[in-house]
């Protein structure tokens, strides 16, 4: 039996084909979390960003897709309410310059952000992709980067908050300091940090390629000095990867041997989980 068999099975970190590097319908993973018995399954696919250079990324969706995307989880939701709860968000980088665009958006149409960062300020004018970083002052500047984001206040939590480790050939002293920085912030914040089970199901090919890869046990030694909460994602892209089951409860052994708490759901976006939780009111 699992070490944490009660646990509920939740999910904010699920990607859709309008990434470009995602395969199946919004309903194909509806029903993949369904059929494995979770609770929550929350869409944060890489968002789109009001480019003003007219740039194309080829790894997220258009902003012209923004309202299709949206309409179509707000309408699968409604359809699995009395079976899966489906808050739906996007995953996205810490940009400077659109950070206000993303505070609004998200207050009108969202029910939360998460703060995937992939590149260096921007991606339109070739900012790098920080999962290859090669040596310190790329590392430095995910993690000044990527707390000036944390401090925003617009993310929910920080996805796969060790993508610096990736393609990085050893957990140097830098890397540690990055990672203090990035637990430090968590905890003044109170933003959880995320447990990549995509990263995790990748690690060995990850190492086999010369890089440390994430998640980065050196990383999770340090969280495990500061008072933060971790928060497991699968960060599918594919629906095949609802299920992995193992993966989920290795990630939980992982983190209970380094005595690091995982929470059972984000605050806010539990659904009937934290319905059942909250206290009666109007009981009498
Ligand atoms: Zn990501
Ligand atoms: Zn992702």
């Amino acid at each position: 039996m699992p070490a944490d068999a009660l646990r509920p099975l939740v999910n904010y970190h699920s990607h859709t084909w309008r990434c470009q590097h995602a395969a199946g319908t919004e309903e194909d993973y509806v029903r993949a979390a369904v059929d494995a018995g979770y609770a929550v399954l929350g869409f944060a696919d890489h968002t789109p960003w009001p480019y003003r250079s007219g740039f194309v990324s080829r790894m997220r969706m258009r902003l012209d897709q923004l309202d299709d995307y949206l309409g179509t989880i707000r309408a699968l939701a409604d359809k699995y309410r009395d079976r899966l709860f489906v808050p739906v968000g996007l995953e996205c980088e810490a940009f400077p310059e659109y950070t206000e665009w993303l505070r609004d958006l998200k207050a009108e149409k969202l029910d939360y952000v998460l703060l995937g960062n992939h590149y260096d300020t921007n991606d339109e004018t070739g900012g790098m992709y920080f999962g290859t970083c090669l040596c310190a002052a790329q590392v430095r500047a995910y993690g000044r980067l990527t707390v000036a984001g944390m401090q925003t206040g617009v993310y929910d939590y920080v996805a796969h908050p060790d993508l610096y480790c990736h393609a990085y050939p050893a957990f140097d002293a830098d890397c540690a300091a990055v990672a203090r920085d990035l637990c430090a912030a968590a905890e003044a914040l109170d933003i959880p940090l995320e447990y990549n089970l995509l990263g995790l199901h990748l690690l060995d090919r990850f190492r086999a390629q010369g890089g440390v890869g994430y998640p980065a046990r050196q990383f999770w030694e340090i969280a495990s000095g500061y008072r933060i909460k971790a928060i497991l994602g699968l960060d599918a892209h594919q629906t095949h990867q609802i299920a992995r089951r193992g993966l989920y409860d290795q990630a939980l052994s992982e983190l209970a041997e380094l005595g690091i708490e995982v929470l059972p759901f984000l605050p806010g976006l539990g659904g009937a989980l934290e319905a059942r939780r909250a206290p009666a009111s109007n009981s009498d």
